[in-house]
């Protein structure tokens, strides 16, 4: 497919390029062949006075220098060889030239059907096996001759449990086509507050694994979406408290300076390898270790980052194996 659009893609470049080429070359050999007509019809119009005898000296010096009518035939006619191999040189390099710009325009577009295609084959893969598992249970009780109270119970807790999944992955898949690549009106918000919003909501979770939410947070004003503002911050709660141990601290701090604010989560976590780091943010990249261990389906940092993007922010993030991890957001404060 990319290869034929290359293909058509270069026919119309060289298609626009020839026709400009032609053009010109048209017009250059009307005017040429122009100027040579009236030198022609000057020498015959001399040439017949002269065969009259009607001209002084001089004008015979004129027609005895003058080019002979074949001489100026052949001007033409090489004119026209020249103007043909001019544009069948500019035919060849303009269509080197067009194939290799048709690879590159056609690049950006290339990568982002690669990335969606492999999106869908990933998100079915996720959404394959929660099916697989309610199909199979489903089936294993249908060959029961009799179904207890009790297994029928479990089978469709279970089930449920499958269930919860699918919605909670087909919520982030919606969450993460829905997020506007270039927002929507942004309003001015309470940093702190946004930051205290988004602990209450992830308090559950901290306090059944024992885990202290620890802020050291300066308030300030951002240009955002209060909202998406709170589900990134969640998201970067949530991980902390599920990467790490009983007991232990998540730290929230902040730094500002006159553009921007970086507000930075810490935890005491089992941290994300070197060769994990880098991968992080991408749709479905979960670390191995994790898979087993903790819930999850690798989006919750991809809607992070896209959150951040659509706020004119950056994420990044720093992390040591069994010691932590810590997230630095960084996002243009509203007065600059
Ligand atoms: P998931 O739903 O798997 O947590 P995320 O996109 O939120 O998906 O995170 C991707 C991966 O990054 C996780 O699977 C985990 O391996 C790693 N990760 C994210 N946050 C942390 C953290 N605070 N500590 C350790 N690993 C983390």
């Amino acid at each position: 497919m990319f290869q034929s659009a290359r293909i058509k893609l270069t026919l119309w470049y060289l298609a626009i390029i020839m026709a400009i080429s032609i053009f010109f070359s048209i017009a250059f050999y009307k005017v040429s062949t122009r100027e040579i007509r009236r030198i022609i019809h000057r020498v015959e119009f001399f040439q017949e006075q002269e065969d009259n005898r009607l001209f002084p000296p001089p004008s015979r010096f004129f027609i005895s220098r003058a080019p002979s009518l074949e001489a100026l035939q052949a001007t033409e006619k090489r004119l026209q060889i020249i103007l043909i191999g001019i544009n069948g040189v500019i035919l060849l390099l303009a269509g080197g030239a067009s194939y290799f710009l048709a690879g590159r325009t056609l690049r950006p577009i290339k990568l982002m059907i690669d990335e969606q295609n492999q999106f869908v084959s990933d998100a079915s893969h996720e959404l394959r096996t929660p099916l697989a598992t309610m199909r199979a249970e489903m089936e294993g009780s249908l060959l029961e001759k009799k179904i207890s109270d009790k297994r029928a119970r479990e089978l469709i807790k279970s089930n449920l449990e499958e269930l919860t999944t699918l919605q909670n992955l087909t919520n982030n898949l919606l969450r993460l086509a829905e997020i506007p690549v270039n927002g929507k009106p942004l309003e001015n918000v309470s940093l702190l507050g946004i930051i205290k919003t988004s602990t209450k909501k992830i308090a559950p979770l901290a306090k059944r694994k024992q885990i202290a939410v620890e802020i050291k947070v300066k308030d300030a004003v951002l240009p955002a979406d209060k909202n998406s503002l709170i589900e990134l911050f969640v998201i970067l709660f949530d991980n902390a408290i599920k990467y790490s141990p009983k007991n232990s601290i998540i730290h929230v701090a902040s730094e500002q300076t006159q553009r921007s604010v970086k507000i930075s989560v810490s935890d005491q976590g089992v941290g994300i390898s070197e060769k994990d780091l880098s991968h992080i943010f991408e749709r479905f990249y979960r670390a191995d270790k994790s898979r087993s261990e903790v819930g999850g389906y690798g989006l919750g940092l991809s809607i992070a980052k896209k959150i951040v993007e659509t706020h004119k922010g950056t994420i990044a993030v720093k992390s040591k194996v069994k010691e932590g991890s810590v997230f630095t957001l960084e996002f243009p404060l509203s007065n600059s």
